[in-house]
């Protein structure tokens, strides 16, 4: 058992104005706890210089400052946490703060550099990384994401649903057992056997979770979300298991709600979060104080799940993130006094061993078989009917097996069946007799050879050169049997390098090689463009994107082009275009590194061959000339293994950074995933705000009949000649089949023909709006009449 405090970090979020320095200071001095000491600014307000300068001291186990980055984080936070849980103990970490301050960023991770991975993908690494060194036990890694909002629970790993809110995602509820286990039904766990499949569905988690929010629901900010790595480990043979949980907990913004002044929905969001945070506080200010019985964990669903992390079988740490601006310091205040009572609770984690209930039924069924064979042999239970003819086959192919078995401790196996036990014995009878009858006839057969050499005299000196001819006889077959054991050594060796080689290969699935996991190694393999803006086709989150992503297809020629244009304009299609850029340099620099690979195995393979053959020269040279093998090494042969080595370990660097690149580059590409989902999403809901304001906008949507065309306000007419007139808009004239109207009258432009003839058959009002080619068409004219007025409004 582990007794241990809370442990509690703080992390300064970067400021990007420099006055705002001078608000706090850390003391490192204090070696032990360092200090944050929050200074607050003078008042000047109340017409009076308040000189005193008052601060507030708050103790942490350690303070981030601006510029410590992931990596830090990583190491000294979370590393020593996966630590445990690798050993066996639960673990959790969870950040609280404000809106803002950085606790996505620190859990999760920044949507766009690699070096930017949060927490969470650092500890998946980490944990597969000691997993694979680690081949004295059988291990097992299940995953689950849960997202708690407004008390309620969801399963963000459902791939089969569709989600485009939170309440089409499964409702996760809370079951509790008679001992008091906290059980949640409905949240899926998935098992991950690679950092890969546990990434894949991180990502799948999160661009679910990306999805469900609306503008109106700001989840992200308003709920709690809890990524669980579930790891079991056993040891081969034995049926004790042992569990341990790491829960990473990115909780609501901690703001309260009469500074932010919400109202309505919000309001009853912000008291739902306000709540499981108030009760959490509540959880935290019990467990701080000595002799409370009562922990009151069943207020929220959130104290519920996390029972065990705070005050119970655990190893806990809590990042306090801090957005250290002036306007923020009520708050910062608050979540260092919230940290500090944190600190206060001692948690007892202990290991999780339990009897796996399957394997012990094994086990427990073989002893009962063995338990009946003696009961019968003891009460002497009777069969009277005969073996049948298979029975007596398969018990002589036991007892052949059991002879041949060289190991003496072997035993014949045939249970407490008194008939059975008879046939063997009258079986090994006939085989001792047979043998003796055989062995008779050898004896024999050796006497009368003896009888006919005995007459045969053989004379002093034949007799001395027929002994010196055995005795280079036997010398040749010595050297030849050592040089047989020395190739077969040899032989095993390079089997062994070659299947420690291909297990290598097996543990990193992209790795280039054709003997590797053939899928993803392929995907790694193909050219860097393709790749780049291909969604790979390994683990769930495929079939996820392809739906989300999917949505394109469906699209009208003009909602496409209209998409192109949003795309272009986004700001985070530089991002994209950025990290496809890196991506296209990562995989042309992991396809050269494949190459550079297999040149090594070549290599390798082809000084182990020459190797060989030198040494079976020297072997044959000693034999043909008759001397020893040479006791000297011989310096070709030892060039030959230093080359040997220097080129393997080539290979073993080349494969490490290979393997690396392998996750960067499947990291870059979920990161691309995710962009291309948010994107498509914003577009959706900026298409959607443009065709509400087309239709409020359109005085056709107040006329009473369908049928009547647009009327020429001055702003419509200036609208189309600027359509009409602006050359940019070819390429959308191209690709609207059905003539829209108002594309339609751009022929008649220059000849200033009557607009009347350029209105629309159909008033915009009335055509749904989506799916339909026209009326998007409609739309996107319109769009780009409106943009490029606003373009040319702001030239002048
Ligand atoms: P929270 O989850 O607490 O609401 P976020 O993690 O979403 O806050 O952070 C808000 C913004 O600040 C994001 O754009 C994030 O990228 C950025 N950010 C937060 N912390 C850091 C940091 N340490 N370094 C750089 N950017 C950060
Ligand atoms: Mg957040």
């Amino acid at each position: 058992m582990v007794k241990q405090t809370i442990q509690i970090f703080a992390r300064v979020k970067p400021t990007v104005r420099k006055q705002q320095q001078g608000i706090y200071s850390i003391d490192e001095d204090e070696k032990l706890t360092p200090s944050l000491e929050i200074i607050l600014p003078r008042d000047l307000a109340d017409g009076f210089v308040n000189n005193k300068r008052e601060s507030y001291k708050f103790k942490f186990q350690r303070i981030f400052d601006q510029d410590a980055n992931q990596e830090t984080i990583f190491e000294n936070i979370a590393k020593p946490v996966a630590e445990s849980v690798l050993a066996g103990y639960n673990g959790t970490v969870f950040a609280y703060g404000q809106t803002g301050s950085g606790k996505t960023f620190t859990i999760t991770g920044g949507a766009e550099r690699y070096s930017d991975r949060g927490i969470i993908p650092r500890t998946l690494s980490y944990i597969f990384e000691q997993l694979q060194k680690d081949s004295s036990k059988i291990y097992t890694t299940h995953i689950s994401y849960l997202e708690i909002y407004n008390e309620c629970g969801y399963d963000l790993l459902d791939p089969r649903h569709e989600a485009s809110g939170l309440e089409d995602l499964p409702k996760v509820t809370i079951l509790e057992d008679p001992d008091q286990n906290i059980h949640l039904k409905n949240l899926s766990l998935h098992q991950a056997a690679t950092e890969e499949e546990a990434l894949n569905l991180l990502f799948l988690g999160d661009t679910n979770r990306m999805i469900a929010e609306t503008p109106i629901n700001q989840a992200s900010t308003r709920s709690h979300c809890i990524f669980t790595i579930h790891l079991s480990c056993k040891e081969p043979g034995s049926v004790t298991v042992r569990h341990a949980k790491l829960h990473l907990v990115d909780l609501a913004g901690s703001e309260r709600v009469a500074k932010t002044g919400v109202g309505g929905l919000l309001l009853t969001e912000a008291k739902y979060i306000n709540l499981s945070l108030h009760y959490l506080e509540q959880v935290i200010i019990a467990l701080s104080e000595k002799h409370r019985l009562h922990i009151p964990y069943r207020n929220s669903m959130m104290t519920s799940v996390l029972r065990d992390s705070l005050g119970g079988n655990c190893m806990t740490t809590m990042i306090a993130t801090l957005s250290l601006e002036k306007r923020n310091i009520d708050e910062s205040i608050s979540t260092c006094r919230f940290a500090q009572r944190v600190a206060l609770i001692k948690n007892e984690a202990v290991l999780n061993e339990e009897i796996d209930p399957k394997l012990m039924i094994t086990r427990l069924q073989k002893e009962i078989q063995e338990l009946k064979d003696e009961l019968a042999i003891v009460t002497g239970e009777q069969r009277t009917e005969a073996l049948t003819e298979g029975e007596l086959l398969q018990l002589e192919k036991l007892i052949t097996s059991f002879l041949e078995d060289r190991d003496p401790e072997s035993r014949l196996e045939v249970g407490g069946d008194m008939r059975k036990i008879h046939h063997c014995f009258h079986h090994l009878k006939k085989l001792l007799n047979d043998k003796k009858i055989h062995g008779k006839s050898i004896v024999s057969s050796e006497i009368k050879e003896q009888d006919c050499q005995e007459p045969v005299n053989i004379k002093e000196e034949e007799y001395k050169k027929l002994r010196d001819v055995l005795q280079q006889r036997e010398n040749e077959i010595n050297i030849l049997v050592n040089m047989l054991k020395k190739e077969k050594k040899k032989a095993q060796d390079a089997l062994h390098l070659r299947s420690m080689d291909s297990s290598e290969l097996r543990h990193s699935p992209s790795s280039p090689f054709p003997s590797g996991n053939p899928k993803c190694s392929r995907t790694l393999l193909a050219s860097a463009p393709t790749q780049a803006q291909n969604v790979s086709t390994c683990g769930p989150r495929s079939s996820l994107l392809h739906r989300k992503t999917g949505m394109r297809e469906e699209m009208s020629l003009g909602r496409q082009e209209a998409f192109e244009i949003f795309r272009r304009d986004h700001a985070d299609s530089v991002t994209i275009e950025d990290n496809k850029q890196i991506l296209k340099q990562r995989f042309s620099e992991a396809k050269a590194l494949g190459e550079s690979l297999n040149e090594a195995r070549s290599k390798i393979g082809g000084l182990k061959e020459e190797i060989t053959q030198r040494h079976m020269q020297q072997v044959a040279l000693g034999i043909s000339e008759n001397i020893a093998t040479p006791s000297m090494p011989d310096s070709l042969e030892e060039k030959l293994r230093s080359q040997l080595e220097e080129e393997k370990r080539r290979y073993k660097t080349m494969f490490m950074r290979l393997k690396a690149l392998k996750v960067e580059i499947e990291h870059l590409q979920l990161l691309m995933d995710k962009s291309k989902v948010k994107l498509q999403k914003e577009f959706e809901a900026w298409w959607a705000e443009e065709a509400t304001s087309l239709q409020v906008n359109s005085p056709a949507a107040n006329s009473p009949s369908h049928m009547k065309p647009l009327p020429q306000t001055p702003e419509t007419q200036q609208e189309r000649s600027q359509l009409l007139s602006n050359p940019s808009e070819v390429n959308a004239r191209k690709t609207v089949h059905s003539p829209g109207a108002i594309l339609h009258s751009q022929e008649q432009s220059s000849t200033s023909a009557p607009l009347k003839d350029s209105i629309p058959e159909k008033p915009v009002s009335s055509i749904p709006l989506t799916g339909d080619r026209q009326t998007d068409s409609d739309i996107l004219a319109f769009i780009k009449a409106r943009q490029s007025i606003l373009q040319k409004k702001c030239l002048q």
